[in-house]
């Protein structure tokens, strides 16, 4: 390899923009900082979304990208889970992820690792045959990470399930956790996906190291134990590199800029934003208790919503697109003129990253994706957790009882969040000279100056990021 040429790596995303926005970021900065190329290699079961199509726009020039052509999901069961459909995605790619690695090792760019999610370890066979090195991109919390590494000896400690669990659970370096805030995957021990978590178990040992989206403030028990056991257990080298978010100012359709300008009318910190992720829905009863809470809070909010469905809080995940006709006939009757001069609503997708980091947003309510936290986190704004599927569950338990920068709404006993209970805790987060929403503000503020020095020139995060980056170049490539 010629002595100028800059090294590459592989990077491989699952579909889900959790996923490709942190890795994107990523590869920004090795690319940024390290003098990288990356190639993105793209699995996906459909035409890539618009909100995908845009993370992957505007990107520097040694960021290249490959499209793998889509599988297909027509024999998949009704209901599978969602975290099957993307393992799934990941496994009926392998042949075009072996073509692609194939050709960039034919041509002789340098490649030295292929870097995954944790839906994408099933490639790192192809990466052993080509002789790259494998690492797992974590793009959740370590203390996700650490439940999962230690799931084959929770596994073996009872046979029941871990919902039945009297005494919350101990992870390695965490907070106990109740067994019912344990990730979803691993929570019905009959299913496939349990299987597929147990196997992902033994899986993540086998990367050459795991990058994590996080940072030593945020989670520092979880981080120093799985560093300790490195040794004592061989696990694979942990980098934590976070907070990766998306920050910058990226062009707008008519409709986001429109939440920007919206938000500018609006005075400092009394916006509450709500939002459930890329792809998280409610149920039509839960929308109608969500719009009427809001409505009764007398608070301002900015409201991305999209069709409710009964079946799945996952229903579009794969399916981020914006609404061409914003017709929000299953809201409550009367409820957009009677809110009209307070809230804003939007059809399915807004720019988050822009609208937390604007000075009229002063809360966030949220499914608890991790992203979507960080994002929070890093403008200090103080949140209402309402998880709804993988690990936001223990997310949202994390940020109540451990960290505590947020307030948490509780399903009355229809099984559903009523509305007298969303305002009052709406009311709480932000109601002006609150007392409850200064102590979360100002914790919030200290996570935020803490973010701020893990990414900072010296910061423990940039080093861990110099230090992939160092074993990286110090391998020959191909
Ligand atoms: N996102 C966005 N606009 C939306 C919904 C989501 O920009 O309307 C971005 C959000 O800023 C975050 C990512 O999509 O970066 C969602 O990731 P997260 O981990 O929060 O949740 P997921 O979508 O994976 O459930």
């Amino acid at each position: 390899q010629p002595q100028n040429q800059s090294l590459h790596v592989a990077i491989l995303p699952s579909p889900g923009m959790g996923h490709v926005i942190p890795m994107v970021e990523f590869a920004k900065r090795l690319v940024g900082n390290h003098n990288f190329t990356v190639t993105f290699v793209v699995p996906n079961a459909g035409p890539p979304s618009t909100a995908m199509r845009s993370v992957f726009t505007g990107l520097p020039d040694s960021i290249h990208l490959e499209f793998l052509p889509p599988v297909n999901f027509d024999d998949l069961p009704e209901g599978s889970k969602i975290e099957m459909q993307i393992a799934l995605t990941v496994v009926r790619s392998l042949a075009s992820i072996r073509h692609a690695l194939e050709s960039l090792v034919s041509r002789r760019v340098g490649l030295v690792a292929l870097v995954v999610d944790h839906f994408g370890l099933d490639a790192f066979g192809v990466a052993r045959d080509l002789n790259l090195s494998s690492y797992l991109f974590y793009p959740s919390a370590a203390t996700a990470l650490s439940v999962i590494l230690h799931l084959r000896e929770l596994d073996k400690t009872t046979s029941l399930d871990y919902w039945e669990l009297p005494d919350p659970v101990k992870i390695p370096g965490s907070f106990p956790i109740p067994g019912k805030d344990l990730p979803d995957p691993i929570l019905d021990r009959k299913s496939d996906v349990y299987k597929l978590t147990l196997k992902k178990s033994t899986q993540y040992r086998l990367a050459d190291g795991i990058i994590v989206n996080t940072f030593n403030d945020l989670e520092r028990g979880v981080i120093s134990s799985l560093q300790k056991r490195e040794t004592s257990e061989q696990l694979p080298r942990v980098y934590p590199v976070g907070p990766l978010v998306k920050m910058e100012r990226t062009t707008l359709v008519e409709e986001e800029s429109n939440c920007l300008t919206w938000l500018d009318g609006q005075a400092r910190g009394s916006v509450l934003f709500v939002s459930f992720g890329s792809g998280g829905t409610l149920s039509s009863r839960q929308i109608n208790e969500l719009a009427l809470g809001l409505e009764k809070s007398e608070e301002r909010f900015l409201w991305v919503v999209r069709p409710p469905n009964d079946k799945a809080a996952s229903a579009a995940y794969f399916k981020v697109n914006r609404q061409n006709e914003s017709s929000f006939d299953f809201l409550p009757e009367g409820f957009l003129s009677r809110t009209r001069d307070r809230g804003l609503v939007v059809a399915s997708w807004a720019p988050q990253a822009q609208i937390l980091s604007h000075d009229s947003t002063g809360g966030f309510l949220t499914h608890c994706g991790w992203n979507s936290i960080l994002e929070s986190l890093v403008n200090g704004v103080p949140l209402i957790v309402w998880p709804l599927f993988a690990e936001q569950r223990m997310n949202a338990f994390l940020l109540t009882e451990d960290i505590k920068v947020a307030l948490r709404p509780t399903a009355g006993e229809s099984g559903f969040v009523e509305k007298e209970q969303i305002a009052r805790v709406v009311k709480a987060l932000m109601e002006e000279e609150g007392e409850e929403r200064e102590k979360l503000r100002k914790r919030m503020e200290k996570l935020k100056a803490a973010a701020a020095a893990a990414l900072s020139e010296d910061g423990n995060s940039t080093k861990a990021l110099a230090e992939v980056a160092y074993v990286w170049k110090s391998q020959i490539g191909n």
